[in-house]
């Protein structure tokens, strides 16, 4: 026996048909004898919708209202989940944020949890063998009492925090892919499913633009140690061997990775502005002047370059912004000309970021030199570089980024 929690996400109770089907999977490890809990996105597209009539009601809402509107979604697939797993003879009790309760901070639409009494959930699976269904996505604060939400894709922060509080042996994570990709297939038919990824790896592929799991979630599954492993929810409920291994990808401790490959995967994205601020002079402070104003508008950098300055006077420094802070950026450092002292701006937004992965990098040189020259042959500019203990980053043309991921993708042997 184990204690499972299952986290479906919005395609998987897009409608009752799919609920449905949730509850057959549900079904078939509580037959197995495990204790489950299940976590629940809202009805795909629900989100959105609730979003966008808080927009128009106004468009300067109150967040706390904000999130009593937009965490009502998953009010109803956990209801409604409660009820189907009920009409299929399992015995099951909703459960949302507030009720269990999912402690959180007041940082309304993206609170973080603080606490999570798991005492009750265990409890009733011991006394009345009782699945509970928790509605994803959603908290209350802990002083106000007012409901407050994750943060978009927040569900699966719900669930690996659930995980942690009830101590269970595994946080399965049902999506519309079946694991963890070397790359993104779409780019790279070749690419594979990982059946492994030590937690920091996941860190950094979804930070970088892998869209399967809330980076969040990944940090609780590290800090808590509770093993994630993402699966696919199309896989018919009655196709499943409850004893045997089903396809997907385990994200766990880096201990328990056998064959550590140098290179794990390739995360890439298009969502980067590239700023260079032209001319600066090149002396103490100047960094803070640029940074400190962009830090005070909430614009996250993230590459930064600076040349060494050629007459020991100005300088430049080169650095990159989500795109969409891109206006707002030049904006600020406009703004703030007169501290910073520099002659100009040049922006660039059709650049794209191509990150290469691996813990193995800590222990092999020359990994990012390899991928310099496999580039240089592709004729693919790199604009700027950043490197960390498990991972480096280039800067480059959006134009090139597919040939840049197809080129590392099997100079690192990750093709099948
Ligand atoms: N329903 C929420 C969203 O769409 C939370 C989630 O699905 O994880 O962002
Ligand atoms: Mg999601």
């Amino acid at each position: 026996m184990a204690r499972l929690v299952m986290k479906f996400g919005g395609t998987s109770v897009a409608d009752i048909d799919r609920i449905r089907n949730v509850a057959h999977h549900v079904k078939r490890e509580v037959d197995a004898g495990h204790e489950v809990a299940v976590v629940v996105s809202a009805m795909s597209g629900k989100t959105n919708e609730l979003v966008a009539w808080c927009r128009t009601a106004s468009p300067l809402h109150d967040a706390r209202e904000y999130d009593a509107v937009v965490a009502s979604g998953e009010q109803v697939t956990s209801g409604l989940l409660a009820i189907t797993l009920e009409g299929i003879g399992v015995n099951a009790r909703s459960w949302q944020g507030w009720q269990i309760p999912i402690l959180t901070d007041n940082v309304h639409g993206s609170a973080r949890i603080a606490d999570i009494d798991g005492g009750e959930l265990i409890k009733r699976f011991k006394e009345r063998k009782e699945v509970a269904v928790v509605s994803g996505f959603q908290g209350v604060h802990k002083e106000t009492g007012r409901i407050t939400t994750l943060g978009r894709g927040g569900s699966d922060t719900s669930a690996v925090a659930i995980a942690a509080a009830i101590k269970a042996d595994r946080c399965d994570i049902y999506t519309d892919v079946d694991g963890v990709y070397t790359t993104d297939p779409r780019v790279v038919p070749r690419a594979r499913r990982l059946d492994r990824v030590a937690f920091e790896e996941m860190l950094e592929l979804a930070s970088l633009g892998a869209k399967v799991l809330q980076v969040r979630s990944v940090e609780l599954g590290m800090v808590h140690k509770v093993p994630i492993f993402v699966r696919s929810s199309f896989a018919k409920p009655e196709d499943i061997d409850p004893y045997g291994t089903p396809p997907g990808t385990l994200i766990c401790n880096e201990e328990d990775i056998v064959e550590q490959q140098v290179v794990t995967g390739i995360a890439f994205s298009k969502d980067e502005a590239q700023i260079s601020v032209r001319h600066v002079p090149d002396k103490p402070g100047v960094a803070a002047a640029i940074f400190g104003p962009l830090a005070h508008a909430s614009i996250t950098v993230d590459m930064i370059v600076q040349n060494v300055s050629a007459d020991g006077a100005t300088t430049d420094l080169t650095f990159t912004v989500p795109a969409g802070d891109y206006r707002r950026a030049t904006d600020v450092l406009e703004k703030a000309k007169g501290t910073i002292g520099f002659k100009r701006i040049d922006g660039e937004t059709e650049v794209a970021k191509v990150s290469v992965i691996g813990i193995g990098m800590r222990s092999h040189a020359g990994v990012a030199a390899d991928a310099f020259k496999a580039l240089a042959g592709r004729g693919v500019n790199i604009r700027a570089i950043t490197t960390s203990e498990i991972k480096f980053s280039v800067l480059i043309d959006a134009a090139y980024t597919e040939l840049a991921v197809r080129t590392l993708h099997s100079l690192y042997g990750l093709d099948q």
